[in-house]
């Protein structure tokens, strides 16, 4: 149990205010013994001509105070290209995103009365969330998706931990493994290899497409599901539709060092400022921030307040058009409430979340051999891959890498596999080693460029190598 009670608070854009103050007047009123910091991020600050949107004296606070309770952060068009609740996330490396779910009582949703209550653990700063992205050619755009083993295991543990604080059974990971074996299946297979080390804990695999049906199907089978970031964002959207709304869904951003809650709802501009949108969602972020304190008696309170005030029916605009209070009247009422045990509540007994105190150790695999055996080389062209092929054919003669296929968005268009894919100005060239060169190394490489690009110019180059003996690449669709 901590000592600290000094939070960063960063009361955010839109109905960021409204619904961060009412939550921490709550706090305030439950005797919590909060001393809070108060810092600026988002709008405010893009507009002040801070191109990250977070000034330095909140990131000195949040290093300081090492939990944050956060309103959402708004990137105005025309200031800054990355989100300031990105950055934050990316800066304290706070990698677990945990987005929990459960029926609130009297809250209307085609799925009242199953008893939902899981929670969606979300890789939080790797993935395609990692925003490296290059317009290859003027038609054709990438996105890399950078996934690390120490992303997946420390994500992984976390889930495993969250089950185990909170008495669950079992942890689902969802992943694309099937399609993206590298990247997806590196998370499946490093939540297998953690699953060893929580034999109490029943751990499956679901695909994540499967995943989204189930939850629509059968929402209540699941308790934990653990998945990579962005599969998490459109998973736990779908989760927070399932009871209720954005008004009711929070958030934990955890790291090593920092903990940060929020809402998964954003800044909502089109209700700022008007008394009318429903604090639930910080409020529920505000008890987990409790109880990451250490302070689970006034979780609970709160909890239980804020539920034995929906069972009384009373509500905010998002639930019922009819006799709504504002959000100022909803947090009178919680507070109202302190003490109250909710009827209808389906409360649980939670223990302190044990986070990973450590990054993992090196995996072996840092000192795993890495052999060179060719090189994926992308370039811009318009031929037909007929035409393509012969030219780099000629253009490599006496390299000692050959054409072995050409890709065009994944597919083999060279040597033909019958049906040609619409071309598009974008083929991945690929080039093995031939089988009587000697081992290859980078000069052969920068050989390869210079003779690839005297023929077609090239936008960027994957080195091809064995790990270990296993090819470290995938196969185009249609290549033997
Ligand atoms: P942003 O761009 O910051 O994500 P947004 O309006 O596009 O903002 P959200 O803020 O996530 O997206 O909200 C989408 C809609 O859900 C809002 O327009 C609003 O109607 C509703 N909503 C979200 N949060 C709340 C809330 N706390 N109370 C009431 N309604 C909400």
């Amino acid at each position: 149990m901590t000592t600290n009670r000094r939070v960063t608070v960063i009361p955010g854009d839109g109905i960021g205010p409204e619904v961060v103050g009412a939550t921490q007047r709550a706090l305030d009123a439950l005797g919590a013994g909060i001393t809070w910091e108060r810092c600026e991020a988002g709008a405010v600050s893009f507009r002040r001509g801070l191109a990250t949107g977070v000034p330095a004296e909140t990131l000195a606070s949040i290093r300081d105070t090492r939990v944050v309770l956060k309103g959402p952060l708004e990137t105005p068009v025309g200031y800054g290209e990355k989100s300031a609740n990105v950055t934050l996330r990316k800066l304290f490396e706070t990698y677990a995103n945990v987005r929990p779910v459960r029926e609130l009582p009297g809250v209307p949703s085609p799925f009242a009365g199953r008893g939902i209550d899981l929670v969606v653990v979300r890789e939080n700063v790797e993935d395609l969330y990692a925003g490296i992205e290059h317009q290859q050619t003027p038609t054709v755009a990438q996105c890399l998706k950078l996934i690390s083993r120490q992303g997946c295991e420390k994500t992984a543990r976390v889930a495993f931990e969250l089950a185990r604080a909170e008495g669950r059974r079992r942890v689902t990971c969802a992943t694309k493994a099937n399609i993206m074996k590298l990247t997806e299946g590196l998370m499946k297979r490093t939540f297998e290899e953690v699953a060893r080390e929580y034999p109490d804990i029943q751990a499956d695999h679901v695909l994540v497409d499967n995943c989204a049906h189930q939850l629509v199907r059968a929402p209540e089978q699941f308790e934990v599901i653990v998945t990579t970031n962005m599969n998490g964002d459109i998973l736990s959207d779908l989760t927070s539709g399932l009871i209720g709304g954005l008004g009711f869904a929070p958030g934990a951003n955890l790291g090593r060092d920092v903990a940060m809650f929020e809402a998964v709802h954003g800044s909502a501009p089109t209700i700022a400022g008007q008394n009318i949108a429903n604090p639930t969602a910080v409020m529920l972020s505000g008890a987990m921030l409790l109880r990451h304190l250490g302070l689970l008696t006034h979780a609970s309170t709160l909890e239980h307040a804020l539920a034995a005030t929906l069972e009384d029916g009373i509500f905010t605009r998002d639930v019922t058009a009819k006799g709504a209070v504002g959000t100022a009247e909803f947090t009178d009422a919680v507070i109202a409430r302190f003490g109250r045990r909710a009827e209808r509540l389906r409360a649980r007994d939670h223990r302190p979340l044990v986070l990973p105190t450590e990054a993992p150790a090196p995996p072996a695999a840092l000192h795993t051999p890495m052999a060179l055996v060719g090189a994926d080389v992308f370039v811009r062209a318009t031929d037909m891959p007929d035409a393509l092929a012969d030219a780099l054919v000629k253009a490599t003669e006496g390299s000692p890498f050959r054409l072995k296929m050409i890709s065009n968005r994944g597919t083999q268009v060279w040597p033909s596999p019958g049906a040609l894919p619409d071309l598009v100005d974008h083929h991945r060239c690929r080039f093995v080693r031939r089988d009587n060169a000697a081992t290859p190394d980078d000069r052969d490489v920068l050989d390869l460029l210079a003779r690839v690009g005297a023929a077609r110019p090239w936008m960027h180059v994957e080195k091809l190598h064995t790990i270990d003996g296993a090819p470290a690449y995938t196969r185009a669709q249609g290549e033997d």
